[in-house]
């Protein structure tokens, strides 16, 4: 089962931070691969790529302009977060029965219309507006239920020590 992450209506100038902590968080919270899409900003896949290459893992940082093909193309089953959608403590378990891969979507400013009918779930976390950066880490973790935050990552070339206090790296 593979997980991706589709991060819709990236706008340069504007969205670098924020586009960049959705990747981190895909990347943190066990999905496979992200998918930008919207302006190609090379900045934020090449920043991306760069905390693969030092903290691990076999995520993959890509871009595709089109992102209606991503979704008529993908062969799983499609989740798209907003705050319009079904509650996600009353379908996660639904979801998580599905032995297929994954495609979570997430909006910028603006989400198109058509992105709804696209997919096979239109899920929000809580009723109230936030953020996609929320929402995604929300979604990860109930979906693994919070089994991703003891994840080891292979090839890391650096790790974290857990300690009471301080910093410690190896
Ligand atoms: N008004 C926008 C829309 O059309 O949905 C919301 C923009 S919001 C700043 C950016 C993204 O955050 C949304 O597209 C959605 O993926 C996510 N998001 C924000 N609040 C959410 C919620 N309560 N549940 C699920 N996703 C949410």
């Amino acid at each position: 089962m593979k997980i991706t992450v589709l991060r819709l209506g990236h706008r340069y100038g504007r969205d670098e931070r924020i586009t960049t902590h959705c990747g981190l968080v895909a990347r943190a919270f066990w999905a496979d691969e992200f998918i930008l899409s919207g302006d190609k900003d090379t900045g934020v896949l090449e920043s991306l790529k760069k905390v693969v290459e030092r903290w691990g893992g076999l995520f993959e940082v890509n871009y595709e302009k089109n992102w209606k093909k991503v979704l008529r193309d993908f062969n799983g089953i499609k989740v798209h977060l907003t705050m319009y959608g079904l509650q996600i403590n009353k379908k996660i378990n639904e979801i998580k029965k599905h032995k297929k891969d994954f495609l979570v979507v997430i909006g910028g400013e603006k989400v198109p219309a058509e992105v709804y009918s696209l997919v096979d779930y239109n899920i929000a976390v809580g009723n109230q507006p936030h953020s996609e950066v929320a929402a995604l880490s929300v979604f990860l973790d109930r979906f693994f239920e919070g089994e991703e935050l003891s994840r080891k990552f292979e090839d890391a070339k650096i790790r974290i020590v857990p300690k009471k206090n301080g910093k410690e790296t190896v």
